[in-house]
């Protein structure tokens, strides 16, 4: 984030309210001209309110606006222009939700307070492996119990800032780094093949749409199959290496560098082939999985593929697969 180490409580409100519901490119100019124009709360709270809503034009939600005024005016009526200290005052003030009053409390006054932002839903339902929806008070309640349990109390604003830049430089939503990911090693998504599935939502499942790419790795003609585990569908059976998408994506060749490259750290040198299937798709009771076969022929078996078995092309039909992956064999 730009304002990465602003101690400011104004500032790091201004920002936070700034960018709710906006994205950081478009919200940075919008920040910049507030704190230029209105440098202290106290500029802020005596400037006129057309003058405060013009320069907020264009960033919409007119309401954050009128409340940002309140608040800066309540603050040096109430508190004499100083933030209050506490995480519970803080939540008080009109336009502050428990997100901003856990920013602006960790980050200005290091108070014990987790932050728990899209990068922080990312990086716990992908390393811990929780499959409920983040869209759902459930879950909200859930994501945030587990944060304050890995908070680091001592240090909490550096934390917060960390986990959060973590979320959006290494755990990103599209293409994360897991070949580089200091979490590689205990992260349930990664060692479930499940990093494009999570986080959920409870839009995703009520649609039950499933995208399956079996990554048929091939390694001196030896083929990796790995079994499934038991709580969903095909359990006990054989199978590919999977990679599940929430839908089919779009530029294959990123995908595929996405997948080997950042993913399983495979170096491009070692990948002598690969190619995809076209997409199948198969109804299940609940279900409707489109499924593609990716072959990639290696020169060297890559460290992050030590789970599960190297078969000969001869012994695969031995093992019990999905009809799905049964019908690939036998074309
Ligand atoms: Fe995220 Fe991948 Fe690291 Fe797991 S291994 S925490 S999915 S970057």
């Amino acid at each position: 984030m730009p304002w990465k180490g602003e101690l400011d409580p104004y500032k790091i409100w201004l920002s936070e309210i700034i960018l709710q519901q906006t994205r950081v490119e478009q919200g940075w100019a919008y920040y910049e001209k507030f704190v230029k124009n209105y440098p202290t709360i106290f500029q802020l709270a005596k400037a006129k309110d057309e003058e405060v809503f013009k320069l907020w034009e264009g960033l919409g939600y007119y309401n954050r606006c009128r409340n940002l005024l309140h608040t800066a005016r309540f603050i040096v009526k109430q508190y004499k222009g100083v933030f209050p200290q506490t995480y519970e005052a803080l939540l008080a003030l009109k336009g502050i939700g428990p997100y901003t009053a856990a920013a602006i409390a960790s980050f200005a006054f290091n108070l014990p307070h987790a932050v728990v932002d899209g990068n922080v839903f990312r990086v716990f339902s992908r390393y811990y492996g929780i499959s409920l929806p983040i869209d759902t008070s459930e879950g909200v309640k859930y994501f945030n119990q587990v944060a304050d349990e890995n908070l680091a109390i001592k240090t909490a604003g550096i934390y917060n800032q960390a986990l959060m830049d973590f979320g959006a430089t290494v755990c990103k939503p599209l293409a994360p780094l897991c070949s580089v990911c200091v979490l590689q090693k205990t992260c349930v998504a990664f060692a479930t093949n499940q990093i494009n599935l999570l986080p959920i939502k409870l839009k995703q499942i009520q649609k039950k749409k499933r995208q399956f790419d079996f990554f048929i790795f091939n390694f001196n003609e030896y083929y990796l199959i790995q079994k499934r585990g038991v709580e969903d569908i095909w359990a006990g059976l054989y199978q590919f290496y999977l990679v599940q998408n929430a839908s089919m994506p779009k530029d294959n060749a990123l995908y595929l560098k996405q997948v080997l490259q950042q993913q399983l750290g495979i170096a491009k040198k070692d990948l002598v082939q690969t190619s995809i299937s076209k997409p199948v798709n198969q109804l299940l009771t609940h279900q409707q999985l489109t499924i593609r076969f990716i072959q990639v022929v290696l020169k060297s078996k890559p460290a992050a593929l030590s789970k599960g078995l190297w078969v000969p092309k001869a012994k695969l039909r031995t093992y019990p697969f999905p009809k799905a992956i049964v019908d690939f064999l036998k074309q």
